[in-house]
Order: C-alpha cells, then structure tokens, then sequence
C-alpha cells in the first residue's frame, strides 16, 4: 500500500513538469499567418536598411582611395540594386510584397556620387541598359555581362528606370573608383575579411558598430589588406590560409592552431597593423572623423576581454596596441594636415606589435 502511494506521487510529480500548469489563450492561426508575413517582410527590409548602410559608408572610401588601387581601379555606376529573387525561394513573395520587384531596384545610392547628381533616386527600378530591355527574369547573368561589357567602352551608362509608373531615361557617368565587391553576409559572428578582391562583413559586425565613422574604420581596414597585397603576400610566406579575420582575436576564437609557428603568427600581426594604419589614411581621404577609429578597440575588448592581454602566438595585436598605435596615426595625420604635407601612409613603417619586449614609440609613427 505505501509502496503503490508513492507510486502515484511520482506519476503525478512526472506529468507537472513535462506540462504546463497554465490555462493557455488558443493561438489564432489566422493572426499567426499574418504575423509570420509581417516578421519575413521585417527580415527583407533589415536586410535593404543594412545594405544601405554597408554600400553608402563604404563608396566614398572606394572612390576618394582610387588612386592608391593601382591595377584594382576601376568604374561603377555608384548604386546598389537588389532584386525579389535575390532573397530565394522561400523569401521571394515577401520581397515582392514589401516593394521589392522582379527587375533591379535601386537600394543604396551614396549622395556624392555622380548617379545621384545626374537624377537617379533610391527605389527607382532598372528597365533596361542601352537598347536591351531587361526581361523579368533569369536576366542576372546577361545583366552582369552587359553592365561590364558597357562599362570598359563608356565613361557613362545609358540606363532607363521605371519611377511612378513612368519611364525614363538617365545617362549615369561611372565613378573611379577601388574596384573591390562588397559582401553582406546575414550572421550574429562579429567579423569582417578580405580576400584579395572582396570586402565581406557581417551583419554581426555591423550591429556592433555604432555610427557610419566606425564602419568605415573598418572598411578602411579591409581594403588596406587588398591594396597592400596581404594575402598574396601571406600566401606566398606562410601559406595559411586565405581570408584574414579582422576578429578572430576578438571573438574569443582560438587562432594559434592556424600558425604554424610565433614568427609567422607576429608577421600576421604586422600585416594587421598595417591594415589599421593604411586604413586610417583611407578613411581620412573618405572625409570620415577619424577619431572615433581607436573606439573601435574598446567595442571590441568588451565584447571579448582576452583580446586586452598581450600575446605574441596570437595572429592580431592585442586591442589595447591597435588603440594606442591607431591615436599615434591620427596624430600623424593631423600634423601631415597641419604642415601642407601630402596625406599619405608613411613607407618603411616600423612595426611595434609582435615585438612584446619594445614600447609602442610614438615618435616612430611620425618619422
Ligand atoms: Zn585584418
């Protein structure tokens, strides 16, 4: 008898902790369907804003650093266009539905560049690029095609949109500029790389960073890689890879397997102080405020407090380094500025990091 009690306690206790005690309200599949299309269509427009954001900070850098891009010159039309079938099957209905359409669709257009000031306008929608009318679908291939095709004979595009119902026709001048692809990619990682011809950021990176000045501390940095020929130069030495994380270190993630050893670790180092010295110079010529660029080593120390201890077998500097080497490189700039000197990186730079032992010596940077 005492035995089969217990028996039922122990049913009982089992069936309160799989269910809930609770008096639920019945969801309404109907509400749920309608919210379901509200939170894809909030996924489509985070995603337009974050683009938006990504192409209009970034496009000054590429085109005001344009002649420090030696063989990587090249020419754009300035903006961004996205179309319903980019977001996939499964989004594609929710774009069309939100206002994006089969054709390309003006997103992002940066507001000193030369479509801007020839007409075009945010949401206008390409038709068509000389006389080739663009079909409503599988056009992207013949769209690349032709979009390079016309860019290498013109210095401008013969480009027709459709705005409010009405066509018509712009002659967009193309822009000089740094001619590296940017990538968004839609992940919570905080990371950004470069890979010799592409610039790729997450969205994680991007919520991290506070205001456009921060980005573009960021951007300058990647492209740094790629002007300066880091992976080439990586590749050749240690050959280790391809992508350089600008937040391996940052991130918690541990890197030191990567290295085959400290030496190649420390000159990896030197490659990203590099990118954060070269990049602050492009982020001046962009017009951004270059003193918010130390900041983002704070950002990033709180986010993982290992990246604030010095080590030599890491394969970044330590976040307090990169803020202090990065204050001396505004000091630097300003005083080129102050003196009528030419605004650009000093050559023969002397590397403090992967060299524990010496201080940081601020007169080095402006020597
Ligand atoms: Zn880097």
């Amino acid at each position: 008898m005492k035995h089969a009690l217990f028996g039922i306690a122990a049913i009982s206790v089992a069936v309160a902790s799989c269910a809930p005690a609770s008096k639920l309200p019945q969801v309404d599949q109907a509400r749920a369907e309608a919210e379901r299309s509200k939170q894809y269509e909030l996924v489509i427009l985070d995603h337009v804003s974050a683009w938006k954001r990504l192409h209009n900070t970034a496009y000054p850098i590429l085109r005001k650093n344009a002649d420090f891009c030696g063989e990587r010159v090249g020419k754009s039309y300035s903006f961004k266009m996205i179309s319903a079938g980019h977001f996939g099957d499964g989004l594609e209905e929710h774009a069309l539905s939100s206002g994006i359409t089969k054709r390309p669709y003006v997103i992002a257009l940066p507001e000193e560049s030369s479509a801007a000031k020839a007409g075009v306008r945010e949401q206008d929608v390409l038709v068509a690029i000389d006389d080739w009318r663009i079909p409503e679908d599988d056009y992207h291939r013949e769209l690349s095609r032709q979009l390079e095709e016309q860019s290498q004979d013109n210095s401008s595009l013969a480009m027709t949109f459709l705005r409010d119902g009405e066509e018509l026709q712009i002659d967009v001048p193309l822009d000089r500029i740094c001619d590296f692809s940017l990538v968004l990619q839609r992940k919570e990682l905080i990371n950004a790389f470069a890979d010799g011809k592409r610039l790729i950021f997450t969205t994680g990176i991007m919520n991290l960073l506070r205001d456009d000045d921060e980005l573009a501390a960021v951007i300058g940095h990647e492209m740094a890689h790629n002007t300066m020929g880091h992976i080439d130069k990586k590749m050749g030495n240690a050959a280790i890879g391809l992508v350089f994380d600008l937040f391996f270190a940052g991130i918690g993630v541990n890197t030191q397997g990567a290295f085959s050893n400290a030496a190649g670790a420390a000159y990896s180092q030197d490659f990203e102080a590099e990118a954060d010295y070269v990049g602050l110079y492009y982020m001046y010529h962009a017009g951004y405020n270059i003193d918010d660029a130390p900041t983002v080593w704070r950002r990033m120390s709180l986010g993982n407090p290992a990246s604030i201890q010095e080590s030599i077998s890491s394969s970044h500097p330590s976040s307090p380094e990169r803020f202090v080497a990065l204050e001396d490189t505004i000091q630097e700039i300003r005083r080129k500025v102050k003196n009528g000197e030419p605004i650009v990186p000093n050559e023969g730079y002397e590397f403090s990091t992967g060299q524990p032992e010496q201080k940081p010596d601020t007169d080095n940077a402006g020597s």
